[in-house]
């Protein structure tokens, strides 16, 4: 260890308390995606108690400090994610925001608050020779699609994801690599493999009011029409190949206002997922015939609005800095997993990965199911300290000796997208059907 990392260190351990009571706040107030005003405000108070300039409300909430001002060398990004979810039943709940952290992201916040405690010392400042950003973004989770789509109908945002959307208006053009966190069960852990990426949907069925029992006749029955839809996808299950990691998983958001009222209101959301683009377009479209064919049974009328979600992470090569950087904060060998696993969950670190150098690493021994109720840090000083320590020794290790490891990364990654092209992906995913059965001339 040299005398930089022993100071990172120390830095760190010395306002461990302050860390962990961050970590424990954020946990205690949990905020949806696109909401996290309080968390990005939290987060911003530290950066201005440590003199860390930063710029606000990027993607509505995001957060950017930059450790220098001004600097000329590789830029890395240290990413906290700042959402929580939905979960009622979990003991921190928060009931004003609908807000909890079963899913960990507060580890990420209090890793990168502890990493900007940590490198902002001017002695280390000078020994990195490029540039680091805390960069504190929105909506990781996918949750509450029709708000979303809102914020979209308003031109607020036009991507579900926080770092889909703050790549589409260009926050991360400054940025050369990210480092990413996610807390996980294993301990600490690098690298990784595959996930899923995914589209997503809001399909709104619309019927006819009617009385339930003295004249139904007269009514069409939107709900009915969902049900017939959610039953024809559900037959279509068997036809999707295992390879190809399809998961479809509709939720109802409304079916009915008054019980003696013939529902004239419908409405599924779903994300559809899938391991590659070829797989998740051919899914896509197979969803889309079989929520239609609800409509047609019931003659009602369908509308289905089509968003992109998430890109799948890509294997990418195992960072030395990163692997370095865990042996020194545990004093150990961390875990390696193997980078042909393949996750079917989502997540827009897949976006970043298409477009600059991404890694990720874990830590926290959580305790419970992931967004579940029974969800725990297991180990707060592992989940937060052991965080914050990775986090800013990869970004030294990156970026000392002239940053030599830092533009190794950079010269031998070769993206997969353009910013442009990038977008224009994302777009292609973007429509809005309608159908209406009722009007349809059978002929007859
Ligand atoms: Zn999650
Ligand atoms: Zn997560």
């Amino acid at each position: 260890m040299d005398t930089i990392e022993k100071k990172i260190l120390a830095r760190i351990d010395a306002r461990r308390e302050e860390i962990i009571a961050f970590g424990r706040d954020l946990f205690d107030h949990g905020e949806l995606g696109y909401k996290e005003y309080r968390t990005a405000g939290r987060f911003a108070q530290v950066l201005d108690g440590l003199g860390i300039p930063h710029e606000d409300g990027l993607a509505l909430t995001g957060v950017k400090g930059r450790l220098k001002p001004q600097a000329d060398g590789p830029v890395v990004a240290l990413i906290g994610e700042m959402d929580a979810l939905r979960i009622p039943g979990h003991p921190h709940y928060n009931p004003e925001t609908q807000g909890a952290h079963c899913c960990g992201h507060n580890a990420q916040m209090a890793g990168i608050v502890g990493a900007a405690m940590g490198l902002c010392d001017p002695e280390i400042m000078q020994a990195l020779e490029g540039n680091v950003l805390f960069f504190a973004v929105p909506s990781e989770e996918y949750g509450e699609v029709e708000f979303k789509n809102s914020l979209m109908a308003q031109g607020k945002i036009r991507y579900g994801g926080g770092k889909s959307e703050l790549l589409r208006i260009g926050a991360f053009d400054e940025v050369d690599m990210a480092v990413t966190h996610h807390a996980s069960n294993i301990g600490t852990a690098i690298g990784g493999g595959t996930s899923n990426a995914f589209v997503s949907k809001v399909i709104t069925y619309t019927g006819r009011a009617a009385h339930a029992a003295g004249a139904p006749h007269e009514g069409i029955n939107a709900l009915h029409a969902a049900m017939l839809g959610l039953s024809a996808l559900a037959y279509q299950r068997e036809t999707f190949r295992d390879e190809d990691h399809v998961r479809i998983h509709p939720i109802l958001t409304q079916g009915g206002d008054l019980v003696n009222v013939v529902p004239d209101c419908a409405v599924v959301e779903t994300l559809v997922r899938a391991k590659t683009v070829e797989a998740l377009r051919h899914a896509d479209a197979v969803v889309d015939r079989a929520f239609r064919s609800g409509a047609m049974g019931l003659g009602a009328k369908v509308r289905i609005d089509t968003v992109p979600g998430y890109l799948s992470t890509l294997p990418l090569e195992r960072l030395q800095a990163l692997e370095a950087a865990a042996r020194t904060a545990i004093g150990g060998e961390p875990t390696v997993l193997d980078p042909r696993g393949h996750n079917n969950a989502s997540t827009d670190v897949g976006d970043l990965c298409h477009v600059m150098p991404t890694f990720c690493f874990n830590t926290g021994r959580v305790t419970g199911t992931g967004h579940g109720t029974d969800y725990a840090m297991g180990d707060e000083y592992e989940a937060y300290i052991v965080t914050a320590k990775i986090f800013a020794l990869t970004a030294y290790h990156l970026l000392r000796d002239g940053a030599v490891e830092a533009q190794r990364v950079k010269e031998s990654y070769h993206p997969v997208f353009t910013l442009e092209a990038y977008r224009g992906f994302m777009d292609s995913f973007i429509r809005t059907e309608t159908v209406d059965y009722e009007t349809v001339d059978y002929g007859n």
